[in-house]
């Protein structure tokens, strides 16, 4: 995807570029030297990750720094349980590096392809109401800053640049290792089940504070929710895993095979999607089972989809989540994909979409050979309605003056990234957008 002269793209084919060059370093020393040799040329630079942004945030139109060999675990402080990884080591290489520690990461999303540099930097996050999003885990890190520097980034050195440099946006300089908190591995104890949505979404914020990971999925059409709810075990309950074929059936079976097949039937025949839908919300998710954290946590998406997501304070949500269900209903539309809603804690990490908020999250998705445009708009303007703030890493249209007054540390971070890159050597259109130039 990203060899010399090639084509790169997103992993949900929106964005897609050919950068004037690409590097793939394998160190930190390779790191500096590729920013510093940009610099000389006067071109840009820009780290990609997994490519998992449905945004143009990793568009690399000078050169590209390809991380996927600047993996691995440098070092874990087992007192402190914090570990630092190397800023291309994906997300699914976490558990197994740390299992011999005893510790996991304390919170994920709902997939673990990405880079955990590039995770960080969008505002990646689960689910929980006492839980905040990846960034919150973040300890320290170290950059490469445009004039090819090491900057460390800690509780104790330069301590003041850590709440705009867990989440960077990719905008500060090359992120080429982070420093995490973790916390002894735990096992969760699933329960995934159809409810009826009115009662669901009328109750969501009492559920989410008394659950520690609870989350539900709205398939349009139809009047269940299927919910997910996720207890912390304590040490030495045990674990009751999904058999294999269990297993297979709901990942290979449902997720690979009939959902596929489900969209692709909607899209040549999209009166056929309620009763599509009506038949997806029986059969997914109707289990409960208990695993390690990681394999509770995430699963694999094995159908390609667009997806826009809006932080609201919590206490709005089932509001808004009526006014989207009442648009789809006005607008006759035929919606294919379900809408996801989460919730995580206020944090304190600047460009973090819940900061300062308890916050519940409105993922809505299209099937990505339907055109999301219509859709996503007329949801974003009932989103922007609730003073809504968008994922930084998913389809929105929001601008820096739009963003400035839903972020109170907007113009602290834009210092931040004046004093680390001056001369702009990390932008790119969509930074331009969000951020200005
Ligand atoms: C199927 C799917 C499921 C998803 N699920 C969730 C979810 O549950 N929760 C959620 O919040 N999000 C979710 N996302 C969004 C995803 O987590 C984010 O977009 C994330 O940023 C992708 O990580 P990546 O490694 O692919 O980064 P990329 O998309 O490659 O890059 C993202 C940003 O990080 C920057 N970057 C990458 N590496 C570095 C580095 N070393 N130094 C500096 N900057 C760097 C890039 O320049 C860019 O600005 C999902 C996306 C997909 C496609």
């Amino acid at each position: 995807m990203t060899r010399p002269g090639g084509t790169w793209r997103n992993w949900a084919r929106t964005e897609k570029i050919r950068p004037q060059s690409v590097e793939r370093p394998r160190t930190v020393e390779a790191v500096r030297r590729a920013v510093d040799a940009a610099r000389r040329r006067g071109l840009r630079v820009k780290a990609v990750g997994a490519g998992h942004s449905f945004t143009g945030i990793a568009l690399a139109p000078g050169v590209l720094l390809d991380l996927t060999d600047l993996t691995g675990l440098v070092s874990v402080d087992p007192e402190t349980r914090s570990v630092r990884l190397l800023a291309g080591t994906r997300l699914h290489q976490i558990p197994g590096l740390l299992r011999p520690y005893g510790l996991a990461m304390e919170n994920l999303g709902d997939i673990d392809h990405q880079s955990i540099a590039g995770a960080l930097a969008t505002g990646t996050h689960g689910t929980g109401a006492r839980f905040g999003g990846l960034a919150t885990q973040v300890i320290g890190l170290t950059l490469v800053t445009a004039s090819g520097d090491l900057v460390t980034i800690s509780e104790s050195e330069n301590a003041e640049l850590l709440p705009a440099g867990a989440l960077s946006l990719g905008a500060l300089g090359i992120v080429v290792d982070v420093t995490l908190r973790c916390v002894p591995a735990f096992g969760l104890a699933a329960q995934e089940k159809p409810e009826r949505l009115t009662e669901v979404v009328d109750g969501f914020a009492e559920r989410a504070v008394a659950s520690d990971h609870f989350e539900f999925f709205w398939f349009p059409h139809t009047d269940l929710a299927l919910t997910k709810t996720n207890r912390r075990l304590d040490v030495g309950e045990s674990l009751r895993p999904l058999s294999r074929a269990a297993r297979l059936t709901d990942d290979l079976v449902i997720s690979g095979l009939v959902h596929p097949m489900a969209c692709g039937v909607g899209t040549v025949v999209p009166a056929l999607v309620p009763a599509i839908n009506r038949m997806s919300s029986r059969v997914w998710g109707n289990r409960s089972f208990s695993d390690q954290s990681t394999r509770v946590f995430t699963s694999v998406r094995h159908v390609r989809f667009r997806e826009m997501e809006y932080a609201l304070p919590v206490a709005q949500l089932p509001e808004a989540f009526h006014a989207v269900q009442c648009l789809i209903e006005e607008r006759r539309w035929r919606i294919e994909f379900p809408i996801e809603v989460r919730v995580a804690a206020a944090d304190d990490v600047w460009m973090s979409t819940a900061y300062g908020r308890d916050t519940g999250y409105l993922a809505i998705h299209r099937y990505w050979r339907k055109r999301p445009d219509e859709y996503f708009r007329a949801v974003e303007e009932i989103m922007r309605s609730f003073g809504g703030r968008p994922h930084w890493g998913k389809m929105h249209s929001a601008d820096a003056q739009t963003l400035r007054e839903l972020y109170p540390r907007f113009d602290e971070f834009l210092a931040v990234r004046e004093r680390l890159d001056p001369d702009r050597a990390f932008r790119n259109a969509y930074l331009d957008r969000v951020l200005g130039p």
